[in-house]
């Protein structure tokens, strides 16, 4: 089976470089999904209690014919659980859900700033890393101002940020501060989604016509080769596998400037991070 290279993170972990998105999956949906995902040789996933399917995840673990230390699973704390307590109760019950001990690494999911409580829920996560049932704490749609607040209240440097991240969303100016911090970003929403129309991009059907590849694996390999984690999503068992095998093929330096040259103002197709307080 192809093999996927781990990203280290500031706290001693390391987190495989592709991961499989579960956002829009029904929790019925999941077991057999995210179980084909794991044949397939995914051993990262990303889930949140905001897409109500946890317990879905947690029986295709318990399913999976893996040791739990070689499955990374992420999920994320809903914007109405935020709060010091109602974030370490919160957790517990993403673990009885999810069936696990343990988390390989908790998200804020939202700053929320409306409700501002992010940054004593951050204190929750940082005992929750403490006391182990999470192995790496992280934020989601944080901007820098965000994650420099919770940095001056705790001591305590998030290992990512998850933030939408695509050809035509490429976030060049918050790149730079991530790297600078040693915060890894994690690119959701990689492929775009229906309305920035990259399956349909005529630069990337070339690129992908050529390598002998489809315009998902080229986007997904974009982002691989920058080093970045990506978290591609499909509810079809034959596209996430197809999503996955993207360890034979190279992007030329042109290639990969042909895809930087997608970068537009108008690209994101989620709200801006400080603008949503209650979806998720
Ligand atoms: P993606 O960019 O992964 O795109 C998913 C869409 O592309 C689906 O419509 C899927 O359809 C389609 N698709 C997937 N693979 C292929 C393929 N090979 N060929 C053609 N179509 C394909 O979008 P998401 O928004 O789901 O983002 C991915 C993950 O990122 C989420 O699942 C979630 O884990 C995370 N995320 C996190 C957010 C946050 O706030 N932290 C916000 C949004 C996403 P189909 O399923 O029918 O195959």
């Amino acid at each position: 089976m192809q093999k996927c290279p781990a990203i280290p993170l500031n706290d001693g972990q390391a987190i495989p470089q592709l991961g499989f998105g579960v956002w829009r999956l029904e929790e019925d949906d999941a077991p057999d999904v995210v179980g084909a995902a794991i044949k397939a040789g995914y051993r990262h996933i990303d889930t949140a209690q905001g897409y109500d399917n946890e317990a879905g995840v947690g029986r295709a673990i318990a399913e999976a014919d893996i040791d739990r230390q070689d499955l990374f699973i992420t999920s994320k704390l809903r914007n109405g659980h935020q709060g010091y307590d109602s974030a370490m109760r919160s957790l517990e019950e993403s673990l009885d859900r999810l069936q696990l001990d343990y988390l390989d690494l908790f998200l804020i999911h939202w700053p929320a700033p409306a409700h501002d409580k992010y940054a004593e829920t951050w204190k929750a996560f940082v005992e929750l890393q403490k006391q182990g049932r999470v192995r790496s704490i992280g934020v989601s749609n944080f901007l820098p101002e965000h994650i420099q607040r919770i940095i001056a209240e705790t001591g305590v440097v998030p290992a990512v940020n998850q933030v939408e991240l695509h050809p035509a969303y490429q976030q060049r100016d918050i790149r730079e501060w991530h790297r600078d911090h040693d915060i890894q970003l994690e690119c959701y929403s990689p492929l775009g989604g229906k309305d920035t129309g990259l399956f349909e991009n005529p630069a990337i059907s070339e690129i992908a016509e050529r390598h002998g590849k489809s315009a998902a694996q080229v986007i997904i390999r974009w982002h691989i080769q920058q080093n970045l984690i990506v978290l591609p999503k499909s509810s079809k068992p034959e596209r996430a596998a197809e999503n996955f095998d993207v360890w034979d093929f190279t992007l030329s330096a042109d290639d990969v400037a042909r895809l930087d040259a997608l970068d537009r103002p108008d690209g994101k197709t989620l709200p801006q991070p400080d603008e949503n307080n209650e979806m998720f």
